[in-house]
């Protein structure tokens, strides 16, 4: 049998060593439209040391990744971060996150001095005593806390930690798909705060007596993992090669790719973004099409930065949400959180660009690169602010946004894909961005295909 997989983002190439270990004697293909394998997942050489650009940190606590370096033999690769505690930075000042939160959802009005002004840590005590919950389907995140909790707990604490996570905004987001855990918790729950005391507590449940890191990291980078991945799936890996059509052919697919190349196949793992998979699927499932368009992309830059080694007061990060009216949106102190990045130099990375917002962006490489520097030497308060190298990266069309609706719109999607036997679609467009969630896709992908 032939598998082809379009795309070798970490989707597909797990989905290529899943087919590979499951299947050893099938020939397994994966096509790439660029010229390189990894898509969101790249690093580079920042002071001698390897620094992932795209994805530099996974859940612990959703296991799939961590599950995979080892199955690849990278165990002693996993590295724990030094600290994770991070400051958000509000127009008054920096104050530590505060513990406890559910993706920055309070569940309690303690802890949230200075984060909130007095009148904002009272509306939230007061949401317990506002009328029951009644939700109707999904709402963004925004339309929900801004009732119950008030605009500055979406402002200042849920906007910087789901801003981080998915580039976007709380207004816009899915609450079912973003917090799934406080959505399952709303019907029983008397308030909000009862929710998200809830969903806290099943979380710790769920994690057990479990102790270790909640993220760690891979030693030569996150980036590393894409060769090691394909060396071991034995892939024949085509770069510079986009498809541009597929279609039912005998007994199988076709596959049109530039240049004019037909390749037929027995099995099809769409490992593409929203975009390029809703073109693809017009043909073998048209009602695919409309809620794959329903899935809109941020784009964001990354720039890597290494500053002459000096002190920094920062722990692991900054958070910086819109309020400040700053450029980047979060600073990691890579340093101080990971222990194999620190010594010799300051090595730190910060992000430009949300959802809906990014004017940042249309600067040219030197333009951004220095504002961001700019930036970050201040926020951090950096005696030696010269940095002694950069290292900027565009990731155009770079997180999906799960905006309002988007289970069912997965829904919709799976549903005319499985009607399709030998089809299937898996990666950071459907049930989860994160790098451990896109693992898990692709193995269950390769598990409907076996
Ligand atoms: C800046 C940034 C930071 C992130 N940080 C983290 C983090 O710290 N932790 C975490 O867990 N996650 C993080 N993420 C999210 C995570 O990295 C991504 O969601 C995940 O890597 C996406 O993987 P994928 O394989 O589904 O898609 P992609 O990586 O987008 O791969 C899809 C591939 O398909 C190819 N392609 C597209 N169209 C075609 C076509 N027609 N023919 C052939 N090939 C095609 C593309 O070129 C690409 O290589 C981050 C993402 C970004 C952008």
């Amino acid at each position: 049998m032939r598998l082809v997989v379009v795309g070798a983002g970490i989707t597909g190439l797990t989905a290529a060593y899943e087919w590979r270990r499951a299947r050893p004697d099938d020939e397994v293909v994966v096509l790439e439209a660029g010229h390189r394998i990894g898509g969101k997942l790249d690093r580079v050489r920042l002071a001698g040391q390897w620094y992932d650009t795209g994805p530099e940190a996974v859940l612990a606590r959703v296991p799939e990744a961590v599950q995979l370096v080892e199955q690849l033999g990278l165990a002693d690769q996993l590295v724990a971060p030094a600290t994770t505690q991070a400051s958000i930075v509000l127009p008054d000042g920096r104050h530590p996150l505060p513990p406890g939160t559910v993706l920055g959802v309070p569940t309690s009005a303690d802890g949230l001095d200075g984060v909130l002004t007095p009148a904002g840590i009272a509306r939230v005590r007061a949401e317990v005593d506002l009328p029951p919950l009644r939700l109707d389907g999904d709402v963004s995140v925004g339309a929900l806390l801004r009732g119950r909790l008030g605009d500055e707990v979406v402002d200042r604490l849920v906007e910087p930690l789901l801003g981080g996570v998915y580039a976007g905004r709380p207004d816009d987001l899915s609450l079912a798909a973003t917090m799934p855990a406080l959505a399952a918790q709303l019907p029983a729950a008397p308030s909000l705060l009862a929710a998200a005391i809830a969903a806290r507590d099943a979380g710790a449940r769920s994690r057990g007596d479990v102790d270790g890191p909640v993220f760690v990291t891979v030693r030569d980078g996150i980036g590393s993992l894409p060769d090691v991945l394909v060396a071991a799936s034995g892939a024949d890996v085509r770069l510079g090669t986009r498809v541009t059509a597929l279609r039912r052919g005998a007994g199988g697919f076709e596959l049109d790719v530039d240049g004019g190349e037909t390749l037929t196949a027995d099995a099809v793992v769409l490992a593409t973004p929203a975009g390029p998979t809703a073109r693809l699927l017009a043909d073998v499932a048209p009602d695919a099409v409309e809620p794959l368009q329903g899935i809109p992309y941020a784009s964001m830059a990354v720039v890597a930065m290494a500053f002459p080694e000096q002190p920094v007061d920062a722990g692991s990060g900054l958070l910086v949400p819109p309020v400040t009216g700053r450029l980047v949106k979060g600073v990691t102190v890579s340093s101080s959180k990971w222990p194999h990045l620190s010594g010799g130099v300051l090595r730190v990375r910060s992000s430009v660009g949300r959802f809906g917002d990014d004017a940042a962006l249309q600067r040219d490489d030197a333009d951004l690169t220095a504002a961001v520097v700019a930036d970050v030497a201040e926020l951090l308060g950096l005696e030696r602010p010269e940095p002694v190298q950069t290292h900027l990266v565009r990731w155009v069309d770079g997180l999906p946004q799960y905006l309002v609706g988007h289970p069912q719109r997965v829904a919709a999607i799976r549903s005319a894909v499985d009607a399709v036997p030998g089809l299937a679609v898996a990666g950071a467009a459907y049930g989860g961005v994160g790098v451990p969630a896109c693992i898990r896709d692709a193995r269950r992908a390769v598990a409907t295909l076996g």
